[in-house]
């Protein structure tokens, strides 16, 4: 009875350890941002263009953020180059807060079952 106590106290107290752990790689959510990056290539519709022709690559990449909004809708944004950096980091950011967030959001599932055994 007392080696189990105690395992479990220490199990509560890694878990605790853990968790604080996480939070403190917690990055600021300023920047955070959401949607999806997608590149894709245009065509100019100039007569002659050679991009363009049967067979070209076409014109770009351009960048755009996909957002998708309520009901299924889909918003694109586009990014011109010199922003594209900021977009990157933002969404890095925010997957990075998620994941973390989510590991919190397992451990304190975990502690719960320790705080009912005990
Ligand atoms: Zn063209």
């Amino acid at each position: 009875m007392y080696l189990s106590y105690n395992t479990m106290k220490d199990r509560t107290a890694q878990l605790i350890e853990k968790r604080k752990h996480l939070a403190e790689q917690m990055p600021d959510p300023s920047s955070a941002l959401t949607g999806s990056l997608m590149s894709r290539m245009v065509r100019c519709n100039k007569p002659n263009c050679r991009r363009c022709q049967k067979g070209g690559k076409g014109h770009g990449p351009i960048w755009i953020l996909s957002v998708r909004e309520s009901q299924g809708r889909v918003r694109q944004i586009t990014v011109p180059q010199h922003l594209k950096p900021e977009v990157e980091e933002g969404l890095k950011r925010f997957a990075a807060i998620q994941s973390l967030l989510r590991q919190i959001g397992e451990v304190n599932q975990q502690l719960l079952e320790e705080r009912k055994r005990s």
